[in-house]
């Protein structure tokens, strides 16, 4: 078997970057665009020691849940990675996902855990709020906008997503006709010349509102007035701004926005709650989903007005302000400065009072809390009924994990983004006494492979006068992981997070690297000098992450 050939490929089972995964001759094959029931002709591309990847040449059996692509350039683009895949499946494979890696990683016992089904969208295309267009030049020198096709920057000519609004286009349209007419350049990433680097738009799904932003390597747009006459004729228009950004570099955003027209914001809600939206600020792109998704979280808060509420990781305060029209007070704790502005600014133009936003790391700013709180009244413990976190794709810090255990609220609601982190840190909140009593997959993204889950856990018995005050991540009872995560752990930890697959092998030497025990028989060759293949340097990192996750160094 060599790089080129072609096989036959059945496929039998999906990846987490959602690729088709098939056999042959012992060997595991990933191949992109094809999904489970398959039988497909594919060309490898590349081949390691048990596993490959290759290119999918032609469907020969099409599965069931195979359905006919929507959009003319998926194949192209890096947006959709499961379009060819019907709804219904897509669904099925997050839920999937969610729970092999709370049984795998998480260590949970796949008969007792609570999943609620996965909440669904009804229409899964136009979900999108914002859409972010390269513009460049295509070799006949005709001005292009698009999307970048998978990890590259080449521009894949397309102004229609179907992920996206289906104003979208018009937009397009009329910015590029605009350009054409005044003879307005496109940005070009290799020389870093020419004017027009991106299009944002943004779209308020409640209110109608519309705000387009042209991002410019430069500080004006020749004729703007011309731009803007067009745009304004779309109903809805609000907000047209040009962004600053001379960098040479991958950001989109510059930091400097200068309003050619209307307002600098449009607005839009979430249920009932209101929100100012800059081209610089961070918005959910899925409102609708959104919805469901803090909907739940408050929901599992089960909040009666009484409460004293923590959202850590709180961005904009979108969870926090829905948290706070049923809540006594509600703290909430983010690291960018610009995302606490406009969670206060957002409190405010909802005349909500009870909600209090700090700028930190949720790391720092608990413990401190909690540490000044006793030192302010004689040792007592500080409280909080529920903690809500909505953290990054790396999960809570452990230093978080540890507080939030020494605060021993009645309830803990996890929102995640990656469930292969939810895994880890809900096995340390379970052994530092908590209850898993809800799990629920919500599907933010349509035709891509992620998947948000909503969790609630409960203090239960935690508190009874048996259990000792104070707990910590070094006396709980961790042995499942202290010990090790076991090397199964470990390895699907790897794949999940990093689509590597490592030995036993390495994963002993990047043990023992650390001084960790290892297994007696691992790495330790029969005979003198055999040769051990050493672990590269990025499976090396990949598996010292784990570690790390696992709070194992
Ligand atoms: N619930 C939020 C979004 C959460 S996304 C909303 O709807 O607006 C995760 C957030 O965590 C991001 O805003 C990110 O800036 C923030 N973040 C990342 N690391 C953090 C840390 N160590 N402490 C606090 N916030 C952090």
């Amino acid at each position: 078997m060599k790089k080129d050939d072609i096989l036959r490929l059945e496929i039998i089972d999906i990846g987490a970057d959602g690729a088709g995964i098939g056999k042959a001759d012992g060997m595991t094959f990933f191949v992109k665009d094809a999904i489970i029931g398959d039988v497909v002709e594919a060309k490898i591309m590349k081949l390691k020691k048990s596993y490959g990847y290759a290119r999918l040449m032609k469907v020969l059996e099409p599965s069931s849940c195979r359905v006919a692509l929507v959009c003319p350039v998926a194949k192209q683009c890096g947006g959709c990675q499961i379009q060819e895949m019907a709804y219904e499946e897509q669904l099925r494979f997050k839920e999937n996902k969610v729970r092999n890696n709370l049984i795998r990683i998480g260590g949970f016992a796949k008969d007792s855990l609570p999943m609620e089904p996965i909440v669904g969208m009804e229409e899964p295309f136009y979900y999108r709020n914002k859409a972010q267009f390269p513009v460049g030049t295509d070799k006949e020198g005709h001005i292009i906008a698009g999307f970048y096709a998978a990890r590259s920057h080449y521009i894949i000519h397309n102004r229609k997503c179907y992920l996206g609004a289906e104003i979208n286009e018009e937009i397009l349209n009329r910015v590029i006709s605009y350009m054409e007419r005044e003879q307005v350049t496109a940005y070009d990433e290799a020389s870093g010349k020419g004017l027009v680097r991106h299009v944002l738009i943004r779209c308020g799904f409640t209110t109608g509102e519309i705000m387009v932003c042209l991002v410019v390597n430069g500080d004006r747009l020749p004729k703007s007035e011309a731009l803007v006459k067009s745009l304004q004729e779309i109903p809805g228009m609000t907000s047209i701004s040009l962004n600053v950004n001379r960098e040479r570099t991958n950001v989109i955003l510059g930091h400097e926005v200068k309003v050619l027209w209307g307002r600098g914001y449009i607005e839009d809600y979430i249920g009932d709650v209101k929100y100012q939206i800059s081209p610089l600020s961070f918005f959910q792109v899925n409102p609708v989903q959104t919805k469901k998704l803090y909907g739940l979280a408050l929901e599992y808060a089960q909040l009666t007005g009484k409460e004293t509420v923590w959202d850590l990781y709180c961005g904009i305060g979108t969870i926090s302000l829905f948290l706070a029209q049923k809540a006594k007070q509600v703290y909430g704790v983010e690291i960018v400065p610009a995302a606490i502005e406009d969670a206060k600014n957002n409190a405010k133009i909802n005349h909500i009072g009870n909600a209090e936003f700090y700028v930190g790391k949720a790391e720092d700013i608990l413990p401190k809390y909690y540490e000044d709180y006793a030192a302010e009244h004689g040792g007592e413990r500080a409280y909080a009924d529920v903690i809500v976190v909505d953290p990054p794709r790396k999960g809570c810090d452990a230093a978080l994990l540890e507080t939030m255990l020494n605060m021993r609220p009645e309830r803990i609601v996890y929102v995640s983004c990656d469930s292969a982190t939810l895994a880890r840190d809900l096995r340390v909140l379970c052994d530092g006494g908590y209850e898993l009593i809800k799990v629920r997959p919500v599907d933010q993204f349509p035709m891509t492979t992620h998947v948000e889950t909503v969790v609630l856990l409960s203090k239960g018995e935690i508190d009874s006068k048996k259990v000792r005050v104070e707990f910590s991540l070094e006396d709980m009872n961790m042995s499942g992981f202290q010990e090790g995560a076991t090397y199964g752990q470990i390895k699907d930890y790897v794949l999940e997070t990093s689509g590597l697959k490592v030995s036993s092998l390495y994963i002993s030497q990047i043990k023992r690297k650390h001084g960790l025990e290892v297994g007696k028989n691992y790495n330790l060759s029969k005979k003198e000098n055999a040769r051990v293949p050493n672990c590269p340097l990025e499976k090396e990192q990949a598996i010292t992450e784990a570690l790390k996750h696992f709070h194992m160094i």
